[in-house]
């Protein structure tokens, strides 16, 4: 595996679950105990009801573009050779919006509403990053 560029996450104890659920190609998000409702991104409580009871849980990686941006200048070193990529919000369709990228598809054919699917960058042996392409 050709050495990685770009910034790589560092998990944190509320995060660990998410991260390891990539890195075996499964999306598992928190899912409420009280009102089955999922949040995005992780945390100790949930957002709709402030319950603390939760179940790490798979989700489908099916959604839709919900907004998105292309990046044309470098931000990072990481990226030069990237330029232009999209940068979206992605709406599951279990609820929860998360920010990742969509590829396969010119950032000019990006829409909002475009259904996407998850897939999953294995940019290191023990980091998985998820990103979208159309479904
Ligand atoms: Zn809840």
């Amino acid at each position: 595996m050709a050495e990685y560029a770009k910034p790589i996450p560092v998990p944190s104890i509320e995060s660990k679950p998410y991260w390891e659920g990539l890195k075996q190609h499964r999306l598992l998000m928190q899912r409420c105990d009280d009102c089955g409702k999922f949040w995005f991104p992780p945390s100790l409580l949930c957002p709709h009801c402030t319950s603390d009871r939760f179940t790490w849980s798979q989700l489908s990686g099916n959604g839709k573009v919900f907004s998105y941006v292309v990046y044309h200048r470098v931000y990072h070193p990481g990226f030069a050779t990237e330029v232009p990529y999209t940068v979206a919000v992605i709406e599951l369709d279990e609820g929860p919006r998360m920010l990742s990228n969509v590829i396969g598809i010119a950032p000019d054919r990006v829409v909002c509403d475009m259904r996407v699917k998850i897939i999953y960058d294995d940019i290191t042996e023990s980091v998985t990053i998820p990103k979208f392409t159309p479904a």
